[in-house]
């Protein structure tokens, strides 16, 4: 089941975050003793602003990401190309003036649902780059993971982990992850949220999956269930046992940049194949880009590769590297 709840017209009487059916949802899949992942971007920092009566999003010009609220001066921000606007009055779209500010942090969900939940005694677990620094090495992390009946968790959860029975994934603020609060490409929230959906798509179609938004009509949430639909976002995912994510694994992103979008993705296309040639016994996991991503008018791909020696596997592609000067190579 897949199902996108218009925050605008279900909200519990418990939060504006949490709607009623998320909540039913959650019951529901409890009482198969199933796991809930609730996802929402990194710590909540990234605040949008929405027109309720048209769904408009205010969105950078420059780049696909919505603009964040700041006060003093209460301005309009692009996090990615520093382009800026004053706050509207009105919706640029519609004139109306029920404008909202949309944004909410793993903490609070995490506080309302133990207060709502609390009859049932439940394992709730809060897991964000916060709560990791109290937690002395990440194989600790995932015992506590694993005896969780709801984690609440950032990015950090999209990566890596392989989880039983999970019965739910819910998407508290689709608009939030349009929009990164830092300029590395590893805060791509968005991306991380398509992959995650895509992932458990392939793996189970028994898992439910609700996107709350205040936007239903907006490209990127239909684009979402489109990604749900398909399953095409992770064509060469491997599904892995272990935690597979840094330091246990060493991971590379490649990014192609180009003006137009169609090159890029023919790039990484190439990019891709010519990994896979090296890939004969799948000693590594290549998860690529099946859509572009637009920062300051130039159209980003990327292929992220995990493997235990990478260096190796880049010597093979060298010569594919060095040709272009649009290809950059991360090392995380
Ligand atoms: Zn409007
Ligand atoms: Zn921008």
């Amino acid at each position: 089941m897949f199902l996108t709840v218009n925050l605008a017209q279900d909200q519990s009487k418990i939060s504006r975050y949490l709607s009623s059916t998320l909540l039913d949802e959650i019951e529901n899949t409890l009482k198969k003793w199933e796991k809930i992942l609730i996802y929402l971007n990194k710590r909540g920092s990234h605040n949008s602003l929405v027109c309720k009566d048209c769904q408009h999003l205010w969105e950078c010009q420059n780049c696909d990401v919505s603009l964040s609220v700041h006060n003093n001066p209460r301005k309009l921000l692009c996090h990615l190309c520093g382009n800026s606007e004053w706050f509207p009055l009105e919706c640029k779209n519609c004139h109306g003036t029920n404008l909202l500010t949309v944004g909410v942090g793993t903490q609070q969900i995490e506080e309302t649902l133990g207060v709502y939940f609390k009859k049932n005694d439940l394992n709730i677990y809060r897991f964000d780059s916060d709560s990791m620094k109290n937690i002395s090495s990440k194989k600790a992390a995932i015992g506590e993971l694993e005896a969780a009946d709801i984690i609440i968790g950032t990015k950090m959860i999209t990566t890596g982990f392989d989880f039983e029975r999970v019965g739910l994934i819910g998407v508290v603020l689709v608009e939030q992850e349009l929009g990164y609060p830092s300029f590395d490409a590893e805060e791509r929230a968005y991306a991380n949220l398509k992959q995650l959906i895509g992932r458990w798509n392939r793996k189970s179609q028994e898992t439910n999956i609700v996107l709350q938004t205040f936007i239903p009509k907006h490209q990127s949430v239909l684009s979402l269930t489109e990604t749900h639909m398909k399953g095409f976002f992770i064509k060469t995912l491997k599904e892995r046992q272990s935690f597979s994510y840094p330091p246990y694994r060493e991971l590379i992103r490649l990014e192609y940049r180009d003006t137009s979008a169609e090159k890029t993705l023919q790039f990484i296309g190439k990019l891709e194949s010519k990994l896979q040639e090296y890939n004969t016994d799948n000693a590594y996991t290549i998860i690529s880009s099946s859509t572009t991503f637009r920062k300051n008018n130039s159209h980003h791909g990327s292929c992220i590769v995990k493997w235990e020696n990478l260096r190796d596997l880049l010597k093979n592609i060298e010569p594919l590297i060095l040709r272009t000067s649009k290809l950059s190579v991360v090392f995380s």
